[in-house]
């Protein structure tokens, strides 16, 4: 998941900046508002079904109260009849069947439900009071003995009273049935009306809850998805896998601290990779240095790891080739062939190494810069200065230069400096080698080889079948030179005899210190006879040098052979050896060669 920028829908905002426990308590209070709107819909419903039940209830109940009021009103009459037609015995049943009647009207009045009942209760109360006037007339005409107009007085009650009130009390009660069965209906349109409502409010706060709790679970769970969904990418090594979560709530947090904790991790990766390609890269360098053999080949690797790590700027190597320090540039750079090298002529003229530091300067017109970095061709740049040395001896410096004010690259500034201490390394490496394969094969007073390295070079002339001369060489009465004028007087005769070798002899001859006052010599390619002339001119330069230098006086006696015509090395030697002898036998400052005669003998001759 790639990072977007920020939403800015209002409503996803919203929903964004709210925390988790607010969206639950958003949508649980939602949820709450609905049911209990659901509650409040069904209680008044129910309600409204009990308003139409009770209505129903009391219609009936009038309707049976009326009846009991007709039964009442007709035991009455039918007792008001008796007493009368008895003139006047049982007059107190008829009290009771009226108190009976009374009671049923004030039930009857209790149950009017509607305007018109109670005004046909007031209608039959109003009869009845009549009634009982009517009674009250008839009660005196029986006590005054007329009987006759009691009687005739019943029928006007009839009329006046209680035919009415029997009418209205039958009026109440088909109104209170027509009253039940109104109540019926409506109970009956209420309960469908609750059904109803009960099941479109029960679908739709279900629909509701559904809704809200998917938006809950939406809101929550896309984000924790999403982070989900990154978290297996970054495990996996993909760390661009960053989450498009903006939101100000606990999962926007979560999201950012993942997203920060991807950036270190990527960030970390990038230095790892960096410095295993530095490292790298450093091997790659250290190994090409460890199979360069020779200083030249050391300075190609030098050139190769230059030209590699300079990004086009100009570098070079500046390394000690004269006398007393001096150094020049031996190995350049880069892609900028306009702008003058360091133009420092030694060793200690350089700050870098004097300071035995790197040494990096932004600019060259800095105050603090080195002096060999102002006014460069080109303009002003910066640099770095990379002492270059092995076991504390100096060989040179790498210098690298690049744009004024921007300096060096820390991974470059780093590969020069492995450069450098891989070079200097190397080059002291070689130098210690041939140090020591000098130490074995020289003569430390002569720098002539020693009789082993002598044998050995000798021996493989003779194995390839060259023709050579083998001159054994010994100075005369040496000893007394030593007794007479010290041993340095002998050493510097020695080293004087060692210098008139090495200039008269070719380059390809080999020249030998075999021990002692006593030299060798293979003359390659000699004959006997150029042999000869060789020693001639040996005495002769010898005397020469002797006659000029100061040193004191002596000369030098030579047997010599042709090492071709002897069956081995030793055996050439040995002739050499006796031809001296013969040269030292015959009066010394002479050169004596050694030949076969016919018994296979050498016998050396004047
Ligand atoms: P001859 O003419 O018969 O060769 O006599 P010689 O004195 O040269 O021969 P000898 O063998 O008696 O003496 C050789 C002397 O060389 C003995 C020794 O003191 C001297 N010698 C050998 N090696 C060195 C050296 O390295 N330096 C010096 N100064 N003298 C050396
Ligand atoms: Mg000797
Ligand atoms: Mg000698």
């Amino acid at each position: 998941m790639v990072a977007s920028a920020e939403d800015t829908n209002p409503s996803h905002r919203f929903a964004q900046d709210r925390s988790v426990g607010q969206k639950l308590a958003l949508g649980f209070s939602a949820v709450g508002i609905v049911v209990a709107l659901v509650v409040g819909a069904t209680i008044w419903s129910i309600g409204k079904a009990n308003n139409a039940n009770s209505f129903q209830h009391r219609s009936s109940v009038g309707q049976e109260v009326a009846t009991q009021l007709q039964y009442a009103a007709s035991d009455m009459r039918a007792e008001q009849l008796s007493y009368v037609a008895g003139n006047g015995v049982g007059r107190a049943r008829f009290e009771a069947a009226a108190g009976r009647f009374e009671l049923a009207l004030d039930d009857l009045r209790s149950h009017a439900v509607t305007p018109a009942q109670e005004a046909l209760v007031i209608k039959i109360a109003t009869g009845y009071q009549t009634f009982l006037a009517v009674d009250q007339l008839i009660l005196n005409e029986i006590q005054a003995g007329r009987f006759d107009t009691a009687h005739n007085l019943t029928l006007g009650a009839e009329q006046l009273g209680f035919t009415f009130m029997a009418e209205d009390a039958a009026t109440f009660s088909r109104e209170s049935m027509r009253l039940e069965a109104l109540a019926s209906e409506r109970f009956g349109e209420t309960a469908n009306h609750l059904r109803t409502a009960a099941i479109s409010l029960g679908i739709f706060a279900l629909t509701l809850v559904a809704g809200a709790s998917w938006l809950i679970t939406h809101l929550i769970r896309r984000p924790l998805l999403e982070l989900e969904c990154s978290a297996e990418r970054a495990a996996n090594g993909d760390l661009s896998a960053t989450v498009d979560l903006s939101g100000n709530d606990e999962t926007g947090k979560l999201a950012a601290a993942f997203n920060f904790m991807l950036r270190e991790l990527r960030t970390r990766e990038e230095t790892l990779v960096r410095e295993h390609e530095r490292q790298a890269t450093g091997r790659r360098i250290e190994k090409a240095f460890d199979l360069a053999a020779t200083e030249e080949q050391v300075l190609e690797v030098v050139a190769r790891a230059l030209g590699d790590s300079s990004d086009g700027h100009r570098s070079e190597f500046l390394a000690a080739t004269g006398p007393k320090g001096a150094i020049s540039t031996v190995v350049a750079t880069g892609d900028e062939p306009s702008v003058a090298g360091c133009d420092v002529g030694t060793l200690d003229d350089c700050p870098a190494i004097t300071a035995g530091i790197r040494l990096d300067f932004e600019s060259g017109e800095d105050i603090d810069a080195c002096p060999h970095l102002r006014n460069r061709q080109g303009g002003p740049c910066s640099a770095t200065c990379i002492p270059v040395s092995f076991s504390g001896k100096n060989v040179g410096v790498l210098h690298s230069t690049g744009p004024n004010r921007q300096p060096i690259h820390p991974d470059r500034a780093g590969l020069l400096v492995s450069i450098g201490a891989a070079a200097g390394a190397r080059i002291g490496a070689i130098r210690s080698s041939a140090d020591i394969k000098l130490q074995a094969t020289t003569d430390p007073l002569t720098g002539l080889f020693n009789r082993r390295a002598f044998e050995s070079r000798v021996r493989r002339l003779h194995l390839d079948g060259d023709d050579f001369s083998l001159v054994m060489a010994d100075l005369d009465h040496f000893k007394l030179l030593n007794d007479s004028f010290g041993h340095d007087a002998g050493d510097r005769a020695l080293s004087a005899f060692a210098e008139v070798l090495r200039s008269t002899v070719r380059s390809s001859d080999v020249i030998c210190r075999w021990g002692g006052e006593e030299f060798t010599l293979a003359l390659v390619g000699a004959s006997e006879d150029e042999a000869g002339e060789m020693l001639d001119r040996i005495r002769l330069n010898l005397m020469g040098k002797l006659s000029t230098s100061g040193i004191t006086p002596f000369t030098a006696s030579f047997g010599y052979v042709d090492a071709g015509s002897c069956p081995s090395l030793e055996a050439a030697i040995r002739l050499a050896d006796q031809a001296l002898y013969e040269a030292k036998a015959s009066g010394r400052n002479k050169a004596v060669r050694a030949r076969a005669d016919g018994h296979g003998e050498h016998i050396p001759v004047a």
